[in-house]
């Protein structure tokens, strides 16, 4: 017999250990994950308190800053105007600093997006430069504008960041600078098919940075001496933002400066270079006429802001209507038609994002859609774009810039795009008279289908409303002429036809409730009998065209 026996003592140490090894492995790999989703947790925590925040101070900041403004069109006595105006500027500095806040979380959490679009580089600095305008002339400084032709006229990028940047450099220079001038200037360094290299240069002739701190501006709440602060102001973050905006985007920014003489801040980006159009939207449209019959949609929760939105619509003469959410938002959207809603997104009921969706999918309406958002959060905007809605603004609500995103959406010929025909009906609407598709076309969003609807529905209407009219006129039979003429009303402006048939029929539906002046009535009458038979010849014509192109 032979016995075999083996020691296994140490085997089953090293069984043991590796088991225990193992479980500790798992274990630690565990806790790292724990710990890492922790952390992620704590990032989204703070973005999700740093929006949250930044919602909670500029909504009242927001009617803070637009009552001042409001307030400061009125009569006002110069003690008054002046107190109004530090109001403004207090409330002004203070949402510089909360967005500087939340653009520096933004950073901290990956989420700073650049956006690639057309735009027109010159345009977009020299619109920017005006900003500075009333401020350099109270300093008495000069502003130099250098733009070196050779840059493409539209590239793809991110014109809102490089306006951030520049604001950012412009704005030390001025306020660093009592004496002298400031330069900005743009130069092509190189260019290939594809991509253009730019540089950037702010300079100015101020107080100059030593060299001991100049290594240290670019970082957060640092400022070049500790009397900067009380001095001029500011929190010290302008720079770092700077840097964070541009070192992402590929590009890199240096200062040179010398104390007493001045300082250069320059910084390189490269642009892809485009055939297309830069967007309308960075353009500001001036405050002027053209702004008759535009129907505007509030959709805001908050009385305050309503309100103001109430006070900054009616100055542009826009008509508008309040929903207080985004339920009240749609019955009103199914009640009557809108031209553009400005939509809140965080609402009581139903929020702007459940309402968009509703209006895009259950709706089936193209209606633009303008996000206020006081939390201009990436993550908010890829929402907003995700959901339907065509643009955002931020708040407080500038009320140009509010102005010229209403015009250019409602303008914006997104008609055009989808319609072959669009060509066609601009040259007929040019030889008739009494018709003008404009209207139409715009309401349809050019959709061929429903302009055939409409103007069958307006063909089958129109002559036996013509004929009850003239035969009410023969009866007497005032009740019957005041109903029919009510229905030809709303016709009159979806047709394009001149108001002055609209308001000739709402005179005669005044005669008619009082019975008088019938020799007027007879002939308001045979005018707008004239005008409807003349309309239906057109619409013939407009109707055959567009179903033909459309066939
Ligand atoms: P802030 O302007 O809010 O203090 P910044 O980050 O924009 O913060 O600037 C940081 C510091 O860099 C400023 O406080 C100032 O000391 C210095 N600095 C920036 N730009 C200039 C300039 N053009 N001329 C002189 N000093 C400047």
């Amino acid at each position: 017999m032979v016995v075999v026996a083996r020691d296994i003592t140490e085997q089953k140490r090293i069984e043991k250990e590796f088991t225990e090894a193992k479980i500790f492995a798992e274990l630690a790999t565990e806790i790292a994950e724990e710990a890492k989703s922790k952390a992620e947790d704590a990032v989204k925590a703070k973005q999700q308190f740093l929006a949250n925040m930044s919602h909670e101070i500029r909504t009242p900041m927001n009617a803070i800053i637009g009552f001042t403004k409001v307030l400061l069109k009125t009569d006002l006595t110069a003690k008054q105007r002046e107190y109004l105006v530090a109001i403004k500027l207090s409330g002004d500095s203070l949402i510089v600093l909360i967005n500087d806040i939340l653009d520096l979380a933004k950073v901290d959490a990956g989420k700073m997006i650049f956006e690639e679009i057309p735009f027109k580089m010159e345009a977009s600095i020299s619109a920017m430069l005006h900003l500075f305008e009333t401020k350099i002339r109270e300093k008495n400084l000069e502003l130099v504008k250098e733009y070196d032709d050779k840059i493409p006229r539209v590239l793809l990028g991110d014109p809102v960041r490089l306006h951030q940047i520049i604001l950012n450099l412009v704005s030390n220079a001025v306020k660093f600078t009592s004496k002298g001038r400031i330069t900005v200037s743009a130069r092509l360094l190189e260019e290939n098919t594809d991509n253009v290299n730019i540089e950037f240069a702010v300079t100015d002739t101020g107080i100059g940075i030593g060299d001991n701190k100049i290594k240290k501006i670019f970082e957060n709440f640092q400022q070049a001496s500790s009397d900067t602060s009380r001095l001029y102001g500011g929190t010290g973050l302008g720079l770092a933002i700077v840097k964070q905006l541009v070192e992402p985007q590929g590009g890199s920014i240096s200062v040179k400066s010398r104390i007493n003489e001045g300082s250069t801040f320059s910084f390189i980006l490269n642009f892809k270079k485009t055939n297309a159009e830069a967007d309308l939207d960075m353009e500001m449209a001036e405050l002027d006429g053209e702004s008759k019959n535009i129907k505007v949609l509030v959709v805001e929760d908050i009385a305050l802001n309503q309100l103001l939105m109430k006070t900054l619509l009616d100055d542009f003469g826009f008509e508008r209507d309040i929903a207080a959410n985004g339920k009240i938002a749609i019955e009103k959207l199914q009640a009557k038609s809108y031209d553009v809603i400005l939509m809140d997104l965080q609402m009581p009921e139903m929020n702007g994002f459940e309402a968009t969706e509703y209006i895009r999918n259950k709706l089936n309406s193209t209606i633009p859609i303008i996000a206020l958002t006081a939390d201009v959060t990436t993550v908010d905007l890829a929402k907003c774009k995700a959901v339907g809605m065509n643009d955002y603004i931020a708040k407080p609500v500038d009320e140009r810039l509010l102005y010229s995103k209403i015009m250019s959406i409602i303008k914006k010929p997104q008609l055009i795009k989808n319609s072959g025909s669009q060509e066609d009906m601009h040259i007929i609407n040019k030889q008739v008279k009494c018709i003008d598709l404009e209207y139409l076309i715009h309401r349809t969003k050019a959709d061929p289908k429903l302009m055939i609807e409409m103007i069958s529905l307006y063909l089958e209407q129109t002559p036996p409303l013509v004929k009850a009219m003239k035969q009410s006129l023969v009866d007497k039979d005032w009740k019957l002429l005041h109903s029919v003429v009510h229905k030809m009303i709303p016709s009159f402006s979806i047709m394009g036809i001149s108001s002055d048939f609209e308001n000739m029929a709402k005179k005669i539906q005044g005669y008619a409730n009082t019975r008088q002046q019938s020799d007027l009535i007879h002939d308001m009458a045979l005018q707008l009998e004239n005008v409807c038979t003349q309309a239906c010849k057109e619409l013939e014509i407009e109707l055959s065209m567009i179903k033909k192109t459309n066939a």
